[in-house]
């Protein structure tokens, strides 16, 4: 059974209640980690026109393919993978309206008793998806976890890399960047993880929906830059965070053709047959019109209008770093990632984020709410306006609203 209520849920009703009490209170929100900049020109652009395409019945678009058209997934393999010097195919590739979605249900592909393992702290959507599944045991107030879920502890003293499992796991969720850490992983840390996937038998589910916010060029932005790594992982990005479609929605999932898996009489299948089987009962597309505004932004311009806006953000998050460790405090991520994690001072993270709000009117998200790793940490995301960051710093190092 699913224990407690939705992280942002309690974030909302506490900053709700903080304003009702204080009405002239102006708040600036760094919880949620949803964008504020408008789509760029060449995604709007591409709508419009798919817009007037759908208004004529030679260009009309009905029931689309169910994995995406092949305009989109072409670009994705160019730009995103062949730049990298990756090859995928695109029966690979799968198109979808979220990486939440497809994160929450490829476990319909698990058995019952598949042991799951997350990073704590965590993306709740992995644990409670699984949870919901019946995958877990009860909730142990003791441990800080489910039973039967394995947890792979990141903290300030592992540099918030986990290690890898000590107990048996059939499937391994990770995420790079992270969310809600802010931290990468380097080549070496992930070739661990592939080679224990491959020496293990168990898969790899990688989103890395924060990819494009990587800056250190040293650091992979996809787990198949890793040698070994198509016959144990399936990965997971999303149009959201890199370009704005958050309310728009697309993304997409990879699941290469050579992972195998066993199904229930013992028969060896493709992983990626099962996913496709999946996609196609349950799912009919993402819109033509969304898919033709996803496609521009992996044009040459979109491409680079798109990168600009990150770049944005990730002045924000140096203004965030900067700004706190002035202010003296002890800060991780916001370098490869728009996530700030900083070290609660007392080490109460649901205190520290009352404090933080009535304080200094600022919202952020309390590390607890990702996990019991998490507790002593808070998130603080990039993208605000700047001028609300600014002002978010000069309160916080000014020590008043
Ligand atoms: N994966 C991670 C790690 C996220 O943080 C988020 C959104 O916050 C998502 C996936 C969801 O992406 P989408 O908007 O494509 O559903």
């Amino acid at each position: 059974m699913l224990r407690g209520g939705y992280l942002f849920y309690e974030v909302g009703r506490r900053a709700a209640a903080f304003a009702a009490e204080h009405p002239d209170a102006e708040l600036i929100r760094m919880g949620i980690g949803d964008v504020t900049r408008p789509l760029v020109p060449a995604v709007i652009e591409a709508l419009h026109k798919a817009v007037d395409d759908m208004s004529r019945a030679e260009t009309f678009h009905g029931y689309g393919p169910d994995f995406g058209y092949d305009f989109l997934r072409e670009a994705i393999l160019r730009r995103d993978y062949a730049a990298r010097g990756v090859s995928l195919d695109l029966d690979e590739i799968f198109v979808s309206d979220g990486a939440k979605c497809d994160v929450g249900n490829i476990q319909e592909l698990f058995s019952s008793d598949a042991v799951v393992a997350v990073m704590d702290p965590v993306y709740p959507v992995y644990v409670d998806t699984n949870v919901m599944s019946g995958r877990s045991g009860r909730f142990d107030e003791q441990k800080g976890g489910y039973e039967r879920i394995v947890y792979m502890p990141c903290r300030a003293e592992n540099g918030f890399v986990p290690e890898l499992p000590k107990e048996r796991a059939d499937v391994l969720y990770l995420c790079f960047p992270n969310n809600p850490t802010g931290m990468t992983l380097s080549k070496e840390h992930l070739k661990r993880f592939v080679d224990y996937a491959r020496q293990s038998g168990a898969l790899l589910l990688y989103d890395s929906a924060y990819e494009s916010y990587i800056s250190d060029p040293a650091m992979p932005h996809s787990i198949y830059e890793i040698e070994g790594a198509k016959e144990c992982a399936v990965e997971f990005r999303s149009m959201s965070k890199t370009a704005g479609f958050t309310g728009t929605r697309c993304a997409y999932t990879v699941v290469p053709k050579a992972i195998s898996a066993r199904d229930t009489l013992g028969n060896t299948v493709r992983l990626r047959d099962l996913w496709a089987r999946r996609v196609s009962t349950k799912f009919n597309g993402v819109s033509y019109i969304t898919q033709r505004g996803a496609a521009a932004a992996y044009s040459k311009i979109g491409n680079e209008q798109v990168l600009a806006v990150v770049a944005d953000y990730m002045e924000n998050a140096r203004i965030i770093r900067e700004g706190l460790q002035q202010a003296g405090y002890t800060v991780y991520g916001g370098v490869n990632a728009p996530y700030i994690w900083l070290k609660v001072p007392h080490g109460d993270s649901w205190k520290f984020f009352d404090e933080l709000l009535s304080g200094y009117h600022i919202i952020g998200t309390p590390g607890a709410g990702f996990g019991s790793a998490g507790e002593g940490y808070l998130r603080m995301t990039a993208f605000a306006t700047r001028e609300n960051t600014i002002r978010a710093m000069e309160r916080i190092k000014r020590g008043s609203v």
